[in-house]
């Protein structure tokens, strides 16, 4: 449907990886939006989709270049404000090389905009030093999923598959409040008995499954290892399935050996009863489903704890057979299609290594480049945020998408590097914390204005499609690469703006890798296609349940990855005896740049709080409504309490969406996985005391790149 047409126009919503159906119908300057039958949300949206518009002809949008000159951000032109970029870029690289120059993505861009950012900043830029805010949500179970199966895709089965199981066990997932229409998918299983969270808090999501289990948070991969434990001693291991699908198996059984229910109880808190029920509920089980989110994830052992849950599911023969199955439950938009097209540290297009030969020579072959001159991997976003103005760090970086000012770990260290760099570029639709501190912020597309595929949870190729022009100053992040690509002296045409045009690159760059999306057109999905990847040839249909014959390992068996419980990297002490997590609230999306831009949501939930036992509270001297602080040896955030009976005694919660003051990030350990180098957000040792308490100055501020420039300029 073309922009301006008053009729409906059929796309999906602008936020989470549920990429729920939605149809959109020009009103105005904006669009009303209207929920649509689709698999994946049957005709439901949640608060967040039904309010998605409200960001369209917002005050809050940015609506024209912003340049900062004298301390301040003042108006510009489009062609001024990528002359300076350019301009700039190139006397820090021509300075210090190549690696000066950073670019930052977000797993809610699009596939055509991840693609042409890792591809900009490979040739046109030459770095290496490129991440993505990804890393920080889905890289631990990525790395558990290739090693047990040898390829990646977070649900390897259509999500509408789980309505037919008699048991799904969540780990440290809450679809209650990330992604409501979800949850249709486990009536089934709930209504058969057979729904089981684990989760430390007793959240939504816990509060309608048939069996809760609250481990200690950081432990969650201890208990895998019960349930595993329990599996095989109770004699319920799936032995015919083992020995024919996997490797690995006796291996992995010397580490579990040790793990007996009642040991994993004293770990966990979980009693070994519970353990022993629920490795009998997989094994009389029809069809079962283990699913693992960032709870599981969020870890400095998120691979581990991720391959031990895997385990669990390969002991009961559920990977890779129908009905069954163990899948990971994407969060952002595209954080599936995200992951998959080269704007990661070490990744080139269609899940292809940087680091193999093969690999770079037919992605620079689809690019026109020598394989020679494309970098080796490069930083892992937080090690890359950390670097920023270090002497051998990056001098600038670009932000596509991301506000790593509030969601990244440590966020106040964050703050300080980015207010350390010579040069920060942001492109954004709302002056976001990040986009606040920059030197050029660039006012780009939304959703609704501009169309683009997205890859859901469940690896389906989506279209997302233009539904209005966007206001006359405002351009897509792909006119952004292309406008500054030009100007650091690419070839025209090199650099495309036109997102089909994009894609058709996009599908030769991936073809013959794991995520081959050869066989994906916009026309097959304009005409509804249901392609879920690999499609390797247009008329191939699309591969919506992988591993049904074999494994992707070249011997075709899933393996078993031997796995140890080790712990929280900082577990509790006597100065910090609590155990502080952080997590969402429904009406609030990522680090909320955009949700708190939208007045029903921020009506809703304007602030964060700290949810605590209430005897936990009171023993701070607290009540519910006091304001207090959670310190941790990083920081300190304020909020109002939240006394909630069904807590952990020795656990405080704080929301992630919120800035200054209230940033959860301001106490989370950056921690990292060392495989996947996802930081610990979900656990850190921390105290709760009242906020009138806290010393003056041991709350942090939220850093600030005004002063830091105009000190520059004073200097200079
Ligand atoms: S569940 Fe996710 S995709 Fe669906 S409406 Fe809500 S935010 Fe949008």
């Amino acid at each position: 449907m073309d922009a301006g047409d008053e009729a409906p126009t059929d796309t999906h919503c602008p936020y989470c990886a549920l990429q729920c159906g939605m149809a959109l119908t020009p009103a105005g300057g904006t669009v009303d939006v209207a929920p649509r039958s689709f698999p994946a949300n049957g005709g439901g949206l949640c608060q967040k989709g039904w309010t998605s518009a409200s960001l369209l002809d917002s005050p809050a949008r940015l609506t024209t270049p912003l340049v900062r000159t004298g301390g301040e951000l003042h108006p510009a032109t489009w062609d001024d404000a990528l002359d300076v970029i350019a301009a700039r870029l190139t006397a820090l690289q021509a300075e210090h090389g190549h690696d000066a120059v950073a670019v930052f993505g977000g797993g809610g861009l699009t596939n055509e905009k991840a693609y042409l950012l890792g591809k900009f900043a490979r040739v046109a830029l030459g770095t290496a030093q490129i991440d993505y805010n990804g890393r920080f949500c889905m890289s631990s179970a990525a790395a558990a999923g290739k090693a047990a199966f040898g390829a990646d895709r977070g649900m390897p089965f259509p999500m509408t598959d789980l309505a037919d199981a008699d048991v799904i066990v969540l780990v440290g997932s809450n679809p209650a409040e990330t992604m409501p229409p979800f949850l249709q998918h486990l009536q089934g299983a709930a209504a058969r008995g057979g729904l089981v969270v684990v989760d430390p808090r007793r959240t939504p999501t816990a509060e309608q499954a048939n069996v809760h289990l609250a481990p200690a948070p950081g432990t969650d991969l201890a208990l895998a290892l019960g349930v595993l434990h329990a599996t095989v001693a109770e004699g319920l291991l799936d032995g015919t399935y083992v020995a024919g699908r996997t490797a690995g198996f006796d291996e992995m059984w010397r580490t579990v050996a040790r793990y007996w229910p009642e040991h994993v109880e004293r770990i966990t808190g979980v009693s070994a009863a519970d353990q022993r029920a629920l490795a009998h509920r997989l094994a009389g089980a029809r069809g079962a489903y283990v699913l693992t989110a960032r709870g599981a994830e969020q870890h400095a052992t998120g691979v581990d704890t991720v391959s031990a849950w895997i385990n669990v599911a390969l002991a009961h023969g559920l990977p890779g057979r129908a009905g069954s199955g163990y899948g990971c439950l994407t969060g952002q938009g595209n954080g599936q299609g995200g992951r998959e097209h080269g704007q990661k540290a070490d990744q080139l297009p269609g899940y292809r290594a940087l680091a193999d030969p093969a690999a770079r020579e037919h992605v620079a072959g689809v690019w026109g480049v020598d394989p020679d001159s494309l970098p080796a991997p490069g930083r892992s976003a937080y090690e890359l945020l950390d670097a920023l103005g270090e002497p051998d760090g990056p001098k600038a970086m670009l932000v596509f998408g991301s506000n790593v000012a509030v969601s990244a770990p440590r966020s106040q260290r964050v703050a300080d590097r980015l207010g350390a760099l010579d040069f920060l570029v942001t492109a954004d639709v709302v002056l976001s914390e990040t986009a606040a501190m920059a030197d050029v912020v660039l006012p780009v597309t939304q959703w609704a204005e501009e169309d683009g595929t997205m890859t859901n949870l469940e690896g389906r190729v989506l279209l997302r499609r233009k539904a209005i022009d966007p206001p006359d100053e405002v351009r897509s992040d792909l006119d952004v690469l292309a406008g500054l690509a030009e100007r650091l002296g690419q070839p025209a045409g090199r650099f495309p703006a036109d997102p089909e045009a994009i894609f058709t690159e996009l599908r030769a760059a991936s073809a013959g890798g794991v995520a081959d999306y050869s066989g994906v057109t916009y026309e097959r999905l304009r005409d509804g296609e249901a392609l879920h990847w690999p499609v390797p040839a247009t008329d191939h249909p699309g591969t919506p349940r992988l591993f049904l014959d074999a494994f992707a390992h070249d011997d075709g068996r899933a393996r078993f990855v031997a796995v140890d419980h080790t712990g929280p990297a900082e577990p509790p002490d006597a100065e910090f005896p609590l155990q502080a997590t952080t997590g969402r609230v429904l009406q609030h999306y990522q680090s909320g740049a955009q949700t708190r831009a939208v007045p029903e949501l921020a009506g809703a939930v304007p602030e964060a709080h700290i949810e605590v036992h209430p005897d936990t509270a009171a023993r701070a001297g607290l009540g519910a409504g006091d304001r207090a602080t959670v310190e941790s040896r990083r920081g300190a955030v304020t909020a109002p309490v939240r006394c909630v009976a069904s807590m952990r005694p020795d656990v405080v919660f704080v929301p992630f969406h919120f800035p200054g003051g209230q940033r959860a990030n301001l106490i989370t350990n950056p921690a990292l996985d060392p495989t996947s180098r996802m930081p610990e957000f979900k656990v850190c040792a921390a105290r709760i005391v009242p906020a009138a308490d806290v010393p003056a100055g041991t709350v942090s501020a939220p850093g600030s790149r005004t002063s830091d420039r105009q000190d520059k300029d004073g200097e200079s």
